[in-house]
């Protein structure tokens, strides 16, 4: 693993756990000599995790819409600023770039930006590890709505593993540098293989 990619909320929350924690991921990705992936954003927990990664040496990768957010938006501290031509494009990158995937709490965005990992991951199109940082137990609920789709059989049950799960910044990143991906198993029940 090289490079790390962090989703996170363009807002910071409002429990003051969510930037704590956001920080403690930038500033153990500095210190693990990884680099750091983001939307370029100097706002919410996005700007918390950079600036962390930033106070301990840590290389930042900022990639941005050109035009889609206000110019104040962006952090004007970041080791490289990459603009992009749109969300998709922005996305690809990310996805090119980096090695796992990391969500901190956050909103629609946020969701987004994960889930696409997660489903790609299941339709092989990458091999990389996803995980959530589950903060105060943020993602419990999205984790409770896996299960009911595997009870109900629209997920196969062995691709819960697909997400990796931990509420600590270094445990969760130690988790992402043992994953291996779930055996592969037909994801369509109406068809055999
Ligand atoms: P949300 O969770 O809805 O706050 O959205 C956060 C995610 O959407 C981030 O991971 C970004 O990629 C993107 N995003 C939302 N707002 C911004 C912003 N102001 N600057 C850069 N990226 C943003």
């Amino acid at each position: 693993m090289k490079r790390i990619c962090v989703f996170a909320g363009s807002n910071p929350g409002n429990e003051p756990i969510y930037r704590e924690v956001a920080e403690q991921l930038g500033k153990h990705i500095a210190q693990m000599d990884y680099e750091l992936v983001y939307g370029g954003s100097r706002i919410g927990l996005m700007g918390s995790v950079a600036n962390a990664a930033l106070q301990h040496k840590g290389t930042v990768i900022g990639i941005m819409p050109t035009g889609l957010f206000a110019g104040e938006m962006v952090h004007p501290d970041l080791t490289k600023l990459m603009e992009v031509k749109d969300m998709h494009e922005r996305k690809a990158q990310m996805r090119e770039l980096s090695d796992a995937f990391i969500a901190l709490p956050g909103g629609l965005g946020t969701f987004e930006e994960i889930l696409e990992m997660v489903s790609w991951g299941q339709l092989g199109i990458h091999q990389k590890p996803v995980g959530l940082l589950n903060i105060n137990g943020f993602y419990e609920p999205l984790l409770a709505m896996v299960e009911q789709a595997i009870q109900a059989g629209f997920i196969p049950a062995n691709q819960r593993e697909l997400l990796v799960i931990d509420n600590d910044p270094t445990k969760l990143i130690e988790k992402l540098q043992h994953y291996q991906p779930p055996s592969k198993v037909n994801k369509w029940s109406e068809l055999t293989d």
